[in-house]
């Protein structure tokens, strides 16, 4: 079964409000098990709304649109439905009576073009609306169903909970269920991600598909099944298969943060941490200290303008390479504060590199972009955490 969503608004093409129905709609039809190919916005214009329509009906079983049926001129959807399904607009007296009875309720005076809101193509199912004023409808037709909602996001959402799904659930009968299971991954580029498990990427179900994020890399697996066991089975088979090729680099799943991976690994080896960042805006430290407990693990945190302090401190020559003196500035800060494990994170005009340093170990990256710009702080910041989480989780 194929949906597709239909967001009707010029202000959504104009930029002016960010789609947010869209999505909400997005994520509840994949949760009852229907697919969703196209999501499409259009501007408050009854011909380009019945083309959209039209062409929905061509290709979906279930067009869901949101948006465009106020009272006012511009409010078209009701009129584009009726055109593209062939049907005239009928009055509806119940509807009419629902409308009247909520303004009564909200002691707000009822304007003559709100009697518009009453009018619904022939043979449509109402539907209610008791938290707003436009009533809503449901269009069964040869070609599909179409199903009208409003725009008002708290409408909308209400509406599609109580109505829209339990409808869709009993009419085709719905009876899978999708879930997915993202696995987090740091530290290994996406492409690496990409080769280790390229033949699981082409698998129909469940799939397997990679989101990359500043600095790290995201796994989704997808499965549809009969029930929430039968999918959950399905996605673990496929995750040890993943965690056979990257375990190595997989921190956490669904919502988990590297930082927070990282405290735990630090308060599990009983380790405390140093963190050094020169020449960069110092978001490792707020990432840090932004976990609950991890004052127990940070053993300090130091922010410097430019390297020169660094070299100046440890005799080091400022023209090696930027790998070379961000691990001095990890072992040293390491060194200075006592601290189990040094991240440092030093951004130059040349690069940024991060570099771990613990006792009998250093290692480093580097990246080559201009320090002031925001990637390189999220990407180093992220990859310090990764680089530090690895190293931590193969001691004992
Ligand atoms: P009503 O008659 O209750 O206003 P309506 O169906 O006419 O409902 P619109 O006039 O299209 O709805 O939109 C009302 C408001 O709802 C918009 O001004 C906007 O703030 C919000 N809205 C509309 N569409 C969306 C959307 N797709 N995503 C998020 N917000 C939206």
């Amino acid at each position: 079964m194929n949906a597709e969503v239909v967001s009707i608004g010029t202000e959504l093409l104009l930029g002016e409000i960010v789609d947010t129905n869209s999505a909400h709609i997005a994520r509840s039809l994949r949760d009852i098990g229907l697919n969703l190919f196209y999501l499409t916005t259009v501007g408050d214009n009854q011909m380009r709304i019945a083309e959209v329509l039209d062409a929905a009906l061509n290709r979906s079983d279930v067009i869901i649109t949101t948006g465009g049926l106020g009272p006012t001129v511009d409010d078209m959807t009701r009129q584009a439905v009726a055109a593209v399904t062939n049907r005239p607009l009928v009055f509806s007296q119940e509807l009419f009576d629902q409308i009247v009875e909520r303004f009564r309720r909200l002691g707000s005076t009822m304007s003559p073009n709100n009697r518009q809101q009453a009018f619904i193509p022939e043979g449509a199912i109402p539907i209610e609306n008791p938290v707003g004023t436009a009533p809503c409808f449901i269009v069964e037709t040869e070609r599909g169903v179409v199903i009208s909602l409003p725009g008002v996001p708290r409408e909308m959402k209400y509406l599609l909970d109580t109505v829209v799904l339990p409808y869709l659930r009993a009419h085709f009968e719905l009876s899978s269920i999708i879930k997915a299971r993202v696995l987090r991954t740091a530290g290994i580029g996406e492409s690496q991600v990409d080769q280790a498990i390229i033949d699981l990427m082409t698998l129909a179900n469940p799939t397997v598909g990679l989101a990359a994020h500043i600095g790290q890399t995201d796994i989704r697996i997808t499965a549809k099944a009969e029930d929430e066991a039968t999918a959950d089975r399905m996605i673990a088979e496929i995750e040890e298969r993943i965690r056979e090729r990257v375990g190595d680099f997989i921190y956490g799943t669904d919502k988990d943060q590297i930082e927070h991976a990282l405290v735990a690994e630090l308060e599990r080896n009983s380790t405390r941490l140093a963190a050094s960042e020169i020449g960069l805006e110092d978001r490792l430290a707020a990432r840090l200290t932004a976990v609950p407990g991890s004052e127990h693990v940070l053993a300090g945190t130091e922010n410097h303008a430019s390297l020169e302090e660094l070299c100046r401190e440890t005799g080091s020559d400022a023209g090696l390479p930027l790998e070379e003196l961000a691990v001095i500035a990890a072992q040293n800060l390491r060194e200075r504060l006592q601290a189990g494990i040094g991240i440092a994170l030093v951004g130059r005009d040349d690069g940024t590199a991060v570099a771990v340093a613990a006792p009998g170990h250093a290692e480093s990256r580097l990246y080559r972009a201009d320090p002031q710009e925001a990637h390189p702080v999220v990407w180093a910041s992220t990859w310090g955490m990764a680089l530090a989480w690895r190293w931590l989780t193969k001691q004992g």
